[in-house]
């Protein structure tokens, strides 16, 4: 996988202050998109351990609520292949200390639960890391730059903690 850049102090993109990953490669080509650059899997650099130490050290640091992973589509196939062994290492090390957004333009419940071929075998492991996802494809005629941390009122944020509460009781 590559990337095409790391915030490591980010208001825009989530609650609190937060490090930012923006992935490469996305095939959902939105209309209006802000980042078509980063449609291309080869754009930007390969993430690789020493990306990964980056983040790390960024997230380390006291004032940071989490880490936002955005694009590009974090839930392409073969990003989810890359990203869900990172997760693991960043749950390991920081526990609930740093919680996990994730922006996708696949719709939670249609691509991402249902079968798809945006579902790979670490799907469900992905979802069961993040605790707040941003859904849905950037819809132009739907644009409202009034919305909090969404581009089109199409798009959600779900409160994947709180769900996975909600489906276990
Ligand atoms: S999902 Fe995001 S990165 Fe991909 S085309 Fe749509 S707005 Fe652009």
């Amino acid at each position: 996988m590559n990337y095409a850049s790391i915030r490591t102090c980010d208001i825009a993109n989530g609650e609190g202050v937060r490090v930012s990953l923006f992935v490469s490669g996305c095939t959902h080509r939105c209309k209006g998109c802000f980042n078509p650059d980063q449609w291309d899997f080869a754009y930007g650099k390969p993430f690789d351990a020493g990306t990964e130490a980056e983040i790390f050290a960024a997230l380390d640091k006291g004032f940071i609520s989490g880490l936002t992973i955005l694009g590009g589509e974090p839930m392409e196939p073969e990003n989810q292949r890359a990203l869900v062994p990172f997760l693991r290492r960043m749950r390991r090390r920081f526990g609930d200390a740093r919680n996990l957004w994730v922006y996708t333009g696949c719709v939670l419940e249609t691509e991402l639960e249902a079968d798809s071929h945006w579902r790979t075998e670490v799907t469900d492991e992905f979802l069961s890391m993040v605790d707040v996802l941003v859904d849905g494809p950037f819809v132009e005629s739907l644009k409202d730059i009034s919305l909090r941390f969404r581009g089109s009122s199409n798009q959600r944020i779900i409160d994947m903690a709180a769900r996975r509460r909600g489906l276990a009781s």
